[in-house]
Protein backbone atom coordinates (compact mmCIF):
# COMPACT_ATOMS: atom_id res chain seq x y z
CA UNK A 1 0.00 0.00 0.00
CA UNK A 2 1.42 3.32 -1.05
CA UNK A 3 1.07 6.01 1.59
CA UNK A 4 1.71 9.78 1.89
CA UNK A 5 3.30 10.08 4.83
CA UNK A 6 5.33 6.92 7.06
CA UNK A 7 6.41 8.19 10.52
CA UNK A 8 8.46 6.13 12.53
CA UNK A 9 8.13 6.32 16.16
CA UNK A 10 4.74 7.33 18.24
CA UNK A 11 6.16 9.63 20.79
CA UNK A 12 5.26 13.15 20.79
CA UNK A 13 7.13 13.78 17.57
CA UNK A 14 5.95 11.20 15.71
CA UNK A 15 2.26 11.96 17.44
CA UNK A 16 2.85 15.78 16.42
CA UNK A 17 3.73 15.66 12.49
CA UNK A 18 0.93 12.81 12.16
CA UNK A 19 -1.84 15.84 13.97
CA UNK A 20 -0.56 18.26 12.01
CA UNK A 21 -0.35 16.51 8.63
CA UNK A 22 -4.07 15.37 9.17
CA UNK A 23 -5.44 18.50 10.34
CA UNK A 24 -4.41 20.46 7.78
CA UNK A 25 -4.80 18.51 5.10
CA UNK A 26 -7.39 15.23 6.03
CA UNK A 27 -7.43 13.47 2.29
CA UNK A 28 -3.63 12.45 3.31
CA UNK A 29 -2.73 9.26 3.91
CA UNK A 30 -0.79 9.02 7.13
CA UNK A 31 0.41 6.07 9.20
CA UNK A 32 2.82 5.94 12.44
CA UNK A 33 4.56 2.53 13.11
CA UNK A 34 5.83 2.26 16.96
CA UNK A 35 7.48 -0.19 18.10
CA UNK A 36 5.94 -0.93 21.88
CA UNK A 37 2.63 -0.99 22.49
CA UNK A 38 1.13 2.17 24.82
CA UNK A 39 0.66 3.10 27.07
CA UNK A 40 4.72 2.77 27.97
CA UNK A 41 6.84 4.80 30.56
CA UNK A 42 9.35 6.95 28.91
CA UNK A 43 11.89 9.67 30.74
CA UNK A 44 11.38 13.23 29.49
CA UNK A 45 7.97 14.83 31.44
CA UNK A 46 9.11 18.50 32.74
CA UNK A 47 7.30 20.78 30.05
CA UNK A 48 8.03 24.38 29.19
CA UNK A 49 5.15 26.84 28.09
CA UNK A 50 5.52 26.51 24.68
CA UNK A 51 4.39 23.40 24.28
CA UNK A 52 0.73 23.98 25.49
CA UNK A 53 0.09 26.73 22.47
CA UNK A 54 1.28 23.36 20.02
CA UNK A 55 -1.15 21.27 21.78
CA UNK A 56 -3.71 23.77 21.49
CA UNK A 57 -2.98 23.95 17.47
CA UNK A 58 -3.26 20.13 17.61
CA UNK A 59 -6.39 20.53 19.09
CA UNK A 60 -5.95 17.85 22.15
CA UNK A 61 -5.30 20.30 24.85
CA UNK A 62 -8.35 19.88 26.50
CA UNK A 63 -7.33 16.11 26.01
CA UNK A 64 -4.34 16.96 27.80
CA UNK A 65 -5.58 19.07 30.38
CA UNK A 66 -8.46 16.44 31.43
CA UNK A 67 -5.87 14.07 32.21
CA UNK A 68 -4.76 16.20 35.60
CA UNK A 69 -1.33 16.34 35.52
CA UNK A 70 0.65 19.07 37.51
CA UNK A 71 0.74 22.52 36.34
CA UNK A 72 4.27 23.91 36.36
CA UNK A 73 4.82 27.20 37.67
CA UNK A 74 8.78 27.36 37.19
CA UNK A 75 11.54 26.08 39.05
CA UNK A 76 13.29 25.66 42.34
CA UNK A 77 17.09 25.25 42.16
CA UNK A 78 20.23 24.64 44.50
CA UNK A 79 22.32 25.40 42.00
CA UNK A 80 25.42 27.66 41.36
CA UNK A 81 27.43 30.52 43.70
CA UNK A 82 25.37 29.32 46.31
CA UNK A 83 23.54 26.29 48.06
CA UNK A 84 20.76 28.34 49.11
CA UNK A 85 17.36 27.68 46.76
CA UNK A 86 16.20 30.44 44.73
CA UNK A 87 13.50 29.97 42.27
CA UNK A 88 11.96 31.14 39.14
CA UNK A 89 8.34 31.68 38.27
CA UNK A 90 7.31 31.58 33.93
CA UNK A 91 4.15 34.37 35.58
CA UNK A 92 5.36 37.65 36.18
CA UNK A 93 2.76 37.27 39.10
CA UNK A 94 1.36 34.82 41.12
CA UNK A 95 -0.35 32.07 40.50
CA UNK A 96 -3.99 32.00 40.93
CA UNK A 97 -5.89 28.94 42.05
CA UNK A 98 -8.61 28.16 39.08
CA UNK A 99 -10.58 25.21 38.51
CA UNK A 100 -9.61 22.12 36.54
CA UNK A 101 -9.67 21.37 33.42
CA UNK A 102 -9.56 24.68 32.24
CA UNK A 103 -9.15 26.38 28.76
CA UNK A 104 -6.26 27.10 27.19
CA UNK A 105 -6.14 30.96 28.22
CA UNK A 106 -5.12 33.65 30.72
CA UNK A 107 -2.62 32.49 32.96
CA UNK A 108 -2.21 29.00 31.46
CA UNK A 109 -0.69 30.32 28.44
CA UNK A 110 2.31 31.34 30.57
CA UNK A 111 2.81 28.08 32.55
CA UNK A 112 3.64 24.19 31.45
CA UNK A 113 2.92 20.63 32.61
CA UNK A 114 4.45 17.59 34.06
CA UNK A 115 3.92 14.87 32.63
CA UNK A 116 3.24 11.23 32.60
CA UNK A 117 4.79 10.40 29.67
CA UNK A 118 2.89 6.97 29.45
CA UNK A 119 -0.15 8.80 29.86
CA UNK A 120 0.72 11.78 27.72
CA UNK A 121 1.76 9.99 25.08
CA UNK A 122 -0.99 7.61 24.34
CA UNK A 123 -3.45 10.57 24.63
CA UNK A 124 -1.53 12.32 21.64
CA UNK A 125 -0.97 8.79 19.95
CA UNK A 126 -4.80 8.03 20.05
CA UNK A 127 -5.66 11.94 18.87
CA UNK A 128 -3.50 11.38 15.79
CA UNK A 129 -5.35 8.22 15.06
CA UNK A 130 -8.51 10.25 15.95
CA UNK A 131 -7.90 12.55 13.26
CA UNK A 132 -7.61 9.74 10.84
CA UNK A 133 -3.80 8.95 11.18
CA UNK A 134 -3.06 5.07 10.56
CA UNK A 135 -1.11 3.67 13.72
CA UNK A 136 0.30 0.50 14.26
CA UNK A 137 1.91 -0.36 17.53
CA UNK A 138 4.13 -3.57 18.59
CA UNK A 139 5.61 -2.66 14.54
CA UNK A 140 9.16 -2.23 14.43
CA UNK A 141 10.49 -0.88 11.74
CA UNK A 142 13.75 -3.06 11.07
CA UNK A 143 15.27 -1.54 7.69
CA UNK A 144 15.47 1.56 6.16
CA UNK A 145 15.66 1.11 2.31
CA UNK A 146 17.58 3.53 -0.06
CA UNK A 147 19.04 4.66 -3.20
CA UNK A 148 21.22 7.59 -2.71
CA UNK A 149 19.62 10.29 -0.36
CA UNK A 150 16.16 8.97 -1.26
CA UNK A 151 14.49 6.46 1.09
CA UNK A 152 12.87 3.84 -1.19
CA UNK A 153 10.88 2.17 1.61
CA UNK A 154 10.57 0.82 5.10
CA UNK A 155 10.83 -2.86 6.28
CA UNK A 156 8.53 -4.48 9.04
CA UNK A 157 9.91 -7.26 11.39
CA UNK A 158 7.51 -9.47 9.59
CA UNK A 159 9.24 -9.13 6.03
CA UNK A 160 6.13 -6.92 4.85
CA UNK A 161 7.78 -3.71 2.51
CA UNK A 162 6.13 -0.31 3.32
CA UNK A 163 5.89 2.28 0.46
CA UNK A 164 5.71 5.84 1.16
CA UNK A 165 6.27 9.89 -0.58
CA UNK A 166 7.50 11.01 2.29
CA UNK A 167 9.10 9.18 5.45
CA UNK A 168 9.80 10.61 9.12
CA UNK A 169 12.25 9.55 11.68
CA UNK A 170 10.20 10.12 14.58
CA UNK A 171 12.36 7.07 16.76
CA UNK A 172 13.87 9.50 19.53
CA UNK A 173 17.09 8.39 20.41
CA UNK A 174 17.30 5.42 18.18
CA UNK A 175 17.34 7.94 15.23
CA UNK A 176 16.56 4.90 12.88
CA UNK A 177 16.63 6.88 9.43
CA UNK A 178 19.00 9.34 10.34
CA UNK A 179 21.64 6.16 10.90
CA UNK A 180 20.33 4.47 7.85
CA UNK A 181 20.78 7.51 5.73
CA UNK A 182 24.01 8.21 6.47
CA UNK A 183 23.23 11.53 8.28
CA UNK A 184 26.51 12.26 11.10
CA UNK A 185 26.03 13.54 14.13
CA UNK A 186 28.42 16.30 16.11
CA UNK A 187 29.16 16.55 19.56
CA UNK A 188 29.68 20.43 20.37
CA UNK A 189 30.15 20.06 24.12
CA UNK A 190 32.01 18.52 26.79
CA UNK A 191 28.60 17.37 28.33
CA UNK A 192 28.47 13.65 28.31
CA UNK A 193 26.64 12.68 30.82
CA UNK A 194 24.47 9.79 32.47
CA UNK A 195 20.91 10.00 33.91
CA UNK A 196 19.51 7.30 36.50
CA UNK A 197 16.16 7.28 37.12
CA UNK A 198 12.63 5.89 39.10
CA UNK A 199 9.00 6.61 39.30
CA UNK A 200 7.99 7.04 43.20
CA UNK A 201 4.66 6.38 44.61
CA UNK A 202 3.13 8.94 47.68
CA UNK A 203 6.49 11.26 47.55
CA UNK A 204 5.81 14.71 49.62
CA UNK A 205 5.41 17.36 46.82
CA UNK A 206 8.13 19.49 47.49
CA UNK A 207 5.60 22.77 46.54
CA UNK A 208 2.00 22.71 46.70
CA UNK A 209 0.68 25.99 44.46
CA UNK A 210 -3.16 26.00 44.47
CA UNK A 211 -4.26 22.53 43.97
CA UNK A 212 -1.99 21.15 41.31
CA UNK A 213 0.55 23.28 40.44
CA UNK A 214 4.16 22.85 41.75
CA UNK A 215 8.07 23.73 40.66
CA UNK A 216 10.13 21.00 39.08
CA UNK A 217 12.79 20.85 41.75
CA UNK A 218 16.67 20.80 40.30
CA UNK A 219 19.24 20.35 43.66
CA UNK A 220 22.75 19.86 43.25
CA UNK A 221 25.12 17.50 44.81
CA UNK A 222 29.16 17.54 44.43
CA UNK A 223 28.78 15.06 41.68
CA UNK A 224 25.50 15.41 39.74
CA UNK A 225 21.86 16.70 40.08
CA UNK A 226 18.66 15.35 40.91
CA UNK A 227 15.56 16.10 39.13
CA UNK A 228 11.74 15.65 41.03
CA UNK A 229 8.86 15.96 39.29
CA UNK A 230 5.52 14.85 40.27
CA UNK A 231 3.74 13.96 37.53
CA UNK A 232 0.68 13.16 39.03
CA UNK A 233 -1.13 13.29 42.57
CA UNK A 234 0.88 10.53 43.85
CA UNK A 235 3.76 9.45 41.04
CA UNK A 236 6.91 11.26 40.83
CA UNK A 237 9.84 11.20 38.55
CA UNK A 238 12.76 11.04 40.95
CA UNK A 239 16.39 10.96 38.45
CA UNK A 240 20.14 11.60 38.62
CA UNK A 241 22.52 13.44 36.35
CA UNK A 242 26.39 12.90 36.30
CA UNK A 243 29.31 12.74 34.36
CA UNK A 244 30.29 9.46 32.85
CA UNK A 245 33.44 9.79 33.54
CA UNK A 246 32.63 10.56 37.30
CA UNK A 247 30.03 7.38 37.17
CA UNK A 248 32.75 4.95 35.72
CA UNK A 249 35.42 6.03 38.46
CA UNK A 250 33.32 5.75 41.14
CA UNK A 251 33.36 1.55 41.29
CA UNK A 252 29.27 1.77 41.77
CA UNK A 253 26.50 -0.25 40.29
CA UNK A 254 24.15 2.28 38.66
CA UNK A 255 21.54 1.66 41.18
CA UNK A 256 23.70 2.36 44.16
CA UNK A 257 24.85 5.64 43.11
CA UNK A 258 21.37 6.42 42.21
CA UNK A 259 20.53 5.44 45.81
CA UNK A 260 23.06 7.08 47.52
CA UNK A 261 22.73 10.20 45.88
CA UNK A 262 18.49 10.42 47.48
CA UNK A 263 19.64 9.57 50.49
CA UNK A 264 22.98 12.33 50.39
CA UNK A 265 20.48 15.37 48.97
CA UNK A 266 18.84 16.47 52.24
CA UNK A 267 15.60 17.83 50.75
CA UNK A 268 14.86 15.43 48.35
CA UNK A 269 15.60 12.31 51.01
CA UNK A 270 13.26 14.29 53.07
CA UNK A 271 10.71 14.34 50.49
CA UNK A 272 11.30 10.25 49.78
CA UNK A 273 10.57 9.42 53.26
CA UNK A 274 7.46 7.83 53.18
CA UNK A 275 7.48 6.84 49.21
CA UNK A 276 7.94 3.68 47.65
CA UNK A 277 9.70 3.14 44.33
CA UNK A 278 7.91 1.20 41.21
CA UNK A 279 11.10 -0.50 40.66
CA UNK A 280 11.29 0.46 37.37
CA UNK A 281 14.95 1.81 37.88
CA UNK A 282 16.92 2.79 34.34
CA UNK A 283 19.56 4.42 33.23
CA UNK A 284 20.52 5.88 29.98
CA UNK A 285 23.32 8.04 28.08
CA UNK A 286 22.23 11.72 27.94
CA UNK A 287 24.90 12.98 25.84
CA UNK A 288 24.03 16.27 23.93
CA UNK A 289 24.24 16.05 20.10
CA UNK A 290 22.97 17.47 16.75
CA UNK A 291 22.50 15.90 13.65
CA UNK A 292 24.66 17.47 10.68
CA UNK A 293 21.37 17.19 8.08
CA UNK A 294 17.69 17.29 9.12
CA UNK A 295 16.41 16.17 6.09
CA UNK A 296 16.74 15.32 2.52
CA UNK A 297 14.76 14.44 -0.84
CA UNK A 298 11.88 12.42 0.61
CA UNK A 299 12.74 12.57 4.61
CA UNK A 300 12.48 14.69 7.32
CA UNK A 301 14.54 13.72 11.03
CA UNK A 302 11.71 15.25 13.89
CA UNK A 303 12.18 14.97 17.70
CA UNK A 304 15.21 13.57 19.24
CA UNK A 305 16.73 11.67 15.82
CA UNK A 306 17.57 15.47 14.93
CA UNK A 307 19.68 16.23 18.21
CA UNK A 308 19.63 16.22 22.52
CA UNK A 309 20.31 19.12 24.55
CA UNK A 310 21.04 18.39 27.80
CA UNK A 311 17.88 17.77 30.47
CA UNK A 312 19.27 20.66 32.86
CA UNK A 313 16.50 22.73 30.79
CA UNK A 314 13.80 20.68 30.64
CA UNK A 315 13.97 21.27 26.58
CA UNK A 316 13.56 18.32 24.79
CA UNK A 317 9.93 17.78 24.33
CA UNK A 318 9.70 21.33 23.32
CA UNK A 319 12.04 21.42 20.62
CA UNK A 320 10.72 17.78 19.69
CA UNK A 321 6.39 19.21 19.86
CA UNK A 322 7.52 22.63 17.66
CA UNK A 323 9.99 21.13 14.97
CA UNK A 324 7.31 17.93 14.44
CA UNK A 325 5.02 21.02 13.61
CA UNK A 326 7.14 22.57 11.24
CA UNK A 327 8.19 19.10 9.77
CA UNK A 328 4.05 18.83 8.92
CA UNK A 329 4.16 21.64 7.54
CA UNK A 330 7.20 21.53 5.39
CA UNK A 331 6.01 18.37 3.94
CA UNK A 332 2.53 19.83 2.98
CA UNK A 333 4.47 23.44 1.32
CA UNK A 334 6.41 21.25 -0.90
CA UNK A 335 3.59 19.28 -2.19
CA UNK A 336 1.39 22.53 -2.65
CA UNK A 337 4.30 22.96 -4.93
CA UNK A 338 3.55 26.91 -5.05
CA UNK A 339 7.53 27.79 -2.93
CA UNK A 340 11.01 26.70 -3.48
CA UNK A 341 11.26 22.95 -1.63
CA UNK A 342 15.11 23.47 -1.24
CA UNK A 343 14.38 27.12 0.73
CA UNK A 344 11.65 25.25 2.98
CA UNK A 345 14.58 22.92 3.78
CA UNK A 346 17.19 25.02 4.13
CA UNK A 347 14.55 27.05 6.38
CA UNK A 348 13.77 23.50 8.62
CA UNK A 349 17.65 22.56 9.17
CA UNK A 350 18.83 26.02 10.03
CA UNK A 351 16.59 27.05 12.46
CA UNK A 352 16.32 23.35 13.77
CA UNK A 353 19.81 23.37 14.19
CA UNK A 354 20.57 26.74 15.85
CA UNK A 355 17.77 25.98 18.08
CA UNK A 356 19.58 22.84 19.13
CA UNK A 357 23.20 24.13 19.52
CA UNK A 358 21.35 27.67 21.59
CA UNK A 359 20.00 25.09 24.07
CA UNK A 360 23.52 23.30 24.50
CA UNK A 361 25.02 26.32 24.37
CA UNK A 362 22.65 27.74 27.17
CA UNK A 363 23.51 23.94 29.09
CA UNK A 364 26.95 24.16 29.27
CA UNK A 365 26.86 27.98 30.50
CA UNK A 366 24.52 26.29 33.19
CA UNK A 367 27.13 23.67 34.56
CA UNK A 368 30.05 25.80 34.21
CA UNK A 369 28.52 27.97 36.57
CA UNK A 370 27.82 24.75 39.41
CA UNK A 371 29.99 26.04 42.45
CA UNK A 372 28.15 23.07 44.24
CA UNK A 373 29.31 20.52 41.75
CA UNK A 374 32.45 20.27 44.35
CA UNK A 375 33.76 17.13 43.36
CA UNK A 376 33.34 18.03 39.21
CA UNK A 377 35.92 21.22 39.13
CA UNK A 378 38.14 20.06 36.37
CA UNK A 379 34.90 19.07 34.58
CA UNK A 380 33.15 22.53 34.58
CA UNK A 381 36.33 23.71 34.53
CA UNK A 382 37.30 22.38 31.02
CA UNK A 383 33.61 23.18 29.53
CA UNK A 384 34.65 26.77 30.56
CA UNK A 385 37.65 26.33 29.00
CA UNK A 386 36.72 24.63 25.59
CA UNK A 387 33.70 27.17 25.13
CA UNK A 388 36.75 29.98 25.97
CA UNK A 389 33.52 31.34 28.60
CA UNK A 390 35.19 33.26 31.58
CA UNK A 391 33.39 33.17 34.85
CA UNK A 392 32.31 36.59 35.50
CA UNK A 393 28.80 38.03 34.86
CA UNK A 394 29.90 39.89 32.38
CA UNK A 395 31.94 38.15 29.84
CA UNK A 396 29.84 34.82 30.55
CA UNK A 397 26.81 36.70 29.39
CA UNK A 398 28.82 38.31 25.95
CA UNK A 399 29.90 34.79 25.22
CA UNK A 400 26.07 33.07 25.99
CA UNK A 401 25.09 36.41 23.67
CA UNK A 402 27.77 35.11 20.57
CA UNK A 403 24.62 32.15 20.13
CA UNK A 404 22.57 34.74 19.54
CA UNK A 405 18.80 35.89 21.91
CA UNK A 406 16.43 36.61 18.46
CA UNK A 407 14.83 33.59 17.75
CA UNK A 408 12.88 33.32 14.40
CA UNK A 409 9.83 32.92 16.00
CA UNK A 410 10.73 36.31 17.24
CA UNK A 411 11.06 34.74 20.71
CA UNK A 412 13.53 36.89 22.76
CA UNK A 413 15.29 34.76 24.77
CA UNK A 414 17.53 31.00 24.76
CA UNK A 415 16.46 27.31 26.29
CA UNK A 416 12.52 28.63 26.53
CA UNK A 417 13.71 31.29 28.70
CA UNK A 418 13.29 35.02 28.42
CA UNK A 419 16.23 37.04 28.26
CA UNK A 420 15.48 39.20 31.51
CA UNK A 421 15.08 35.97 33.28
CA UNK A 422 18.55 34.64 31.72
CA UNK A 423 19.97 37.84 33.34
CA UNK A 424 18.31 37.55 36.55
CA UNK A 425 19.82 33.87 37.03
CA UNK A 426 23.22 35.36 36.24
CA UNK A 427 23.13 36.34 39.62
CA UNK A 428 22.96 32.82 41.01
CA UNK A 429 25.40 31.60 38.43
CA UNK A 430 27.48 34.06 38.13
CA UNK A 431 27.66 36.03 41.33
CA UNK A 432 26.50 39.44 39.53
CA UNK A 433 23.31 40.55 37.20
CA UNK A 434 25.01 41.64 33.72
CA UNK A 435 24.46 45.15 32.93
CA UNK A 436 21.75 46.45 30.35
CA UNK A 437 23.24 47.83 27.69
CA UNK A 438 20.03 49.63 26.61
CA UNK A 439 20.25 51.12 30.32
CA UNK A 440 23.64 52.08 30.37
CA UNK A 441 23.73 53.99 26.96
CA UNK A 442 22.10 56.43 25.42
CA UNK A 443 22.91 56.65 21.52
CA UNK A 444 21.65 53.53 19.42
CA UNK A 445 22.64 52.78 15.82
CA UNK A 446 21.35 50.59 13.68
CA UNK A 447 24.01 48.13 11.96
CA UNK A 448 23.25 46.80 8.68
CA UNK A 449 26.87 45.98 7.83
CA UNK A 450 26.89 43.13 5.71
CA UNK A 451 23.43 42.03 6.26
CA UNK A 452 21.73 40.14 3.35
CA UNK A 453 17.92 40.13 2.81
CA UNK A 454 16.75 36.66 3.33
CA UNK A 455 13.29 35.46 3.65
CA UNK A 456 12.51 34.15 7.06
CA UNK A 457 9.89 31.16 7.14
CA UNK A 458 6.88 31.82 9.24
CA UNK A 459 5.06 28.36 9.95
CA UNK A 460 1.41 29.04 10.12
CA UNK A 461 -2.12 26.93 9.91
CA UNK A 462 -0.22 24.27 7.38
CA UNK A 463 1.39 27.14 5.88
CA UNK A 464 5.05 27.74 5.33
CA UNK A 465 5.55 31.70 4.64
CA UNK A 466 8.26 33.64 2.94
CA UNK A 467 8.68 36.89 5.31
CA UNK A 468 11.21 39.51 4.62
CA UNK A 469 14.05 39.79 7.32
CA UNK A 470 18.17 39.95 7.15
CA UNK A 471 20.30 37.47 8.11
CA UNK A 472 24.32 37.82 8.95
CA UNK A 473 26.12 34.94 10.23
CA UNK A 474 23.14 33.38 10.96
CA UNK A 475 21.82 35.61 13.24
CA UNK A 476 18.21 37.27 12.10
CA UNK A 477 16.67 40.38 12.08
CA UNK A 478 12.96 40.10 11.54
CA UNK A 479 11.10 42.92 10.16
CA UNK A 480 8.18 42.29 12.44
CA UNK A 481 6.71 43.32 15.95
CA UNK A 482 9.35 45.20 18.16
CA UNK A 483 12.27 44.42 15.96
CA UNK A 484 10.13 46.44 12.81
CA UNK A 485 9.06 49.10 15.22
CA UNK A 486 13.10 49.80 16.70
CA UNK A 487 14.03 49.86 13.07
CA UNK A 488 11.55 52.63 12.26
CA UNK A 489 11.98 54.44 15.27
CA UNK A 490 16.27 54.62 14.82
CA UNK A 491 15.57 55.58 11.43
CA UNK A 492 14.32 58.88 12.50
CA UNK A 493 16.51 59.31 15.73
CA UNK A 494 19.58 57.53 17.16
CA UNK A 495 19.84 59.50 20.26
CA UNK A 496 17.63 58.38 23.16
CA UNK A 497 16.09 61.85 24.42
CA UNK A 498 14.09 61.68 21.10
CA UNK A 499 13.45 57.84 20.68
CA UNK A 500 11.98 58.27 24.77
CA UNK A 501 9.89 60.80 22.45
CA UNK A 502 8.72 58.14 20.38
CA UNK A 503 8.22 56.02 22.53
CA UNK A 504 5.64 58.43 25.28
CA UNK A 505 3.92 58.70 22.56
CA UNK A 506 3.11 54.93 21.72
CA UNK A 507 2.57 54.58 25.64
CA UNK A 508 0.25 57.61 25.75
CA UNK A 509 -2.03 55.96 22.78
CA UNK A 510 -1.89 52.66 24.74
CA UNK A 511 -2.85 54.00 28.42
CA UNK A 512 -6.16 52.71 28.74
CA UNK A 513 -4.40 49.20 28.11
CA UNK A 514 -3.59 47.98 31.64
CA UNK A 515 -1.58 45.29 30.29
CA UNK A 516 0.75 48.07 28.41
CA UNK A 517 3.80 47.91 31.08
CA UNK A 518 3.82 44.09 31.44
CA UNK A 519 3.55 43.52 28.27
CA UNK A 520 4.37 45.81 25.48
CA UNK A 521 6.84 47.52 27.03
CA UNK A 522 8.44 44.40 28.67
CA UNK A 523 8.69 43.32 24.90
CA UNK A 524 9.78 46.15 23.51
CA UNK A 525 12.66 46.66 26.13
CA UNK A 526 14.04 43.02 25.51
CA UNK A 527 13.95 43.60 21.75
CA UNK A 528 15.75 46.53 22.04
CA UNK A 529 18.82 44.42 24.24
CA UNK A 530 18.76 41.76 21.91
CA UNK A 531 19.19 43.95 19.31
CA UNK A 532 22.41 45.32 20.92
CA UNK A 533 23.67 41.94 22.13
CA UNK A 534 22.85 40.22 18.58
CA UNK A 535 24.51 43.04 17.16
CA UNK A 536 21.89 44.72 15.22
CA UNK A 537 22.24 48.08 17.03
CA UNK A 538 25.57 49.76 18.16
CA UNK A 539 24.68 51.04 21.34
CA UNK A 540 27.20 54.04 23.01
CA UNK A 541 26.70 56.52 25.68
CA UNK A 542 27.28 60.27 25.25
CA UNK A 543 27.91 61.97 28.81
CA UNK A 544 25.77 65.10 27.26
CA UNK A 545 22.80 62.62 26.81
CA UNK A 546 20.46 61.30 29.93
CA UNK A 547 20.04 57.82 30.50
CA UNK A 548 16.74 56.04 30.04
CA UNK A 549 14.45 56.45 32.92
CA UNK A 550 14.81 53.60 36.04
CA UNK A 551 10.88 53.20 35.18
CA UNK A 552 10.98 51.76 31.92
CA UNK A 553 14.12 49.70 33.18
CA UNK A 554 12.47 47.33 35.21
CA UNK A 555 9.78 45.32 33.52
CA UNK A 556 10.63 41.70 33.96
CA UNK A 557 8.55 38.56 31.83
CA UNK A 558 9.15 36.00 34.10
CA UNK A 559 10.70 36.15 38.16
CA UNK A 560 13.92 35.01 39.45
CA UNK A 561 13.97 34.81 43.06
CA UNK A 562 15.31 33.89 46.35
CA UNK A 563 13.59 31.96 48.45
C1 LIG B 1 17.49 11.70 31.07
C2 LIG B 1 16.55 12.54 30.24
C3 LIG B 1 15.74 13.46 30.85
C4 LIG B 1 14.89 14.26 30.08
N1 LIG B 1 14.11 15.20 30.70
C5 LIG B 1 13.32 15.99 29.96
C6 LIG B 1 12.49 16.96 30.57
O1 LIG B 1 12.46 17.13 31.80
N2 LIG B 1 11.71 17.74 29.77
C7 LIG B 1 11.69 17.57 28.42
O2 LIG B 1 10.97 18.31 27.74
N3 LIG B 1 12.43 16.64 27.81
C8 LIG B 1 13.25 15.84 28.55
N4 LIG B 1 13.98 14.88 27.93
C9 LIG B 1 13.90 14.75 26.46
C10 LIG B 1 12.63 14.02 26.01
O3 LIG B 1 12.60 12.75 26.59
C11 LIG B 1 12.65 13.92 24.50
O4 LIG B 1 12.82 15.22 23.97
C12 LIG B 1 11.37 13.35 23.91
O5 LIG B 1 11.03 12.11 24.43
C13 LIG B 1 11.56 13.24 22.40
O6 LIG B 1 10.39 12.79 21.78
P1 LIG B 1 10.48 11.92 20.44
O7 LIG B 1 9.08 11.70 20.01
O8 LIG B 1 11.43 12.53 19.52
O9 LIG B 1 11.16 10.54 20.90
P2 LIG B 1 10.61 9.45 21.90
O10 LIG B 1 9.73 10.05 22.91
O11 LIG B 1 11.80 8.70 22.38
O12 LIG B 1 9.72 8.52 20.99
C14 LIG B 1 10.31 7.70 20.01
C15 LIG B 1 9.41 6.51 19.77
O13 LIG B 1 9.94 5.78 18.66
C16 LIG B 1 9.76 4.41 18.91
N5 LIG B 1 10.73 3.67 18.08
C17 LIG B 1 12.06 3.64 18.22
N6 LIG B 1 12.60 2.83 17.28
C18 LIG B 1 11.59 2.38 16.54
C19 LIG B 1 11.51 1.51 15.43
N7 LIG B 1 12.60 0.95 14.91
N8 LIG B 1 10.31 1.24 14.90
C20 LIG B 1 9.19 1.79 15.40
N9 LIG B 1 9.19 2.62 16.47
C21 LIG B 1 10.39 2.90 17.03
C22 LIG B 1 10.00 4.27 20.39
O14 LIG B 1 9.40 3.11 20.91
C23 LIG B 1 9.35 5.55 20.93
O15 LIG B 1 8.02 5.35 21.34
C24 LIG B 1 14.83 14.08 28.69
C25 LIG B 1 15.62 13.10 28.08
C26 LIG B 1 16.47 12.34 28.83
C27 LIG B 1 17.32 11.31 28.15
Amino acid sequence: MKYDVVIIGGGPGGSTVGCFLKKYTPHLKVAIYERERFPRDHVGESQLPAVSYILDEMGCWDKVEAAGFPIKIGATFRWGTTDDLWFFNFLPTEFEEAPRPARFEGQRRSTALQVDRARYDDILLRHAEELGVEVSEETAVTKVNRDGDRVTGLELKDGTLIDSKWYVDATGHVGLLRRAMGVEIEIPTGLQNVAFWDYWQNAEWAETIGRSGTRVQVMSLGYGWIWFIPIGPTRTSVGLVTPADHFKKSGLKPEEMYRQALAEEPRIAALLERAESEGKFQGTKDWSFVAKRQCGENWFLAGESSGFADPILAAGLTITHTAAREVAFSILEIERGEIDGAWIRESYERRLEKRIRNHIRFADYWYSANAQFSELKEFTQQIAKDNGLKMTPEESWRWLAQGGFIDEDLYIGNGGIDINGIRDFAEFLYGGTPETLFAKNNVFRLNLVGAKPYDRAVYTEGRVEKVPCYLRDNRMLPLQGAFYFWMEVLSRDTRLPGIMKMWNMIREHHREDPNFDREIAAQMTSAMEALILDGWVEASYDPALPLMPVSFRHTHHMRVQKK
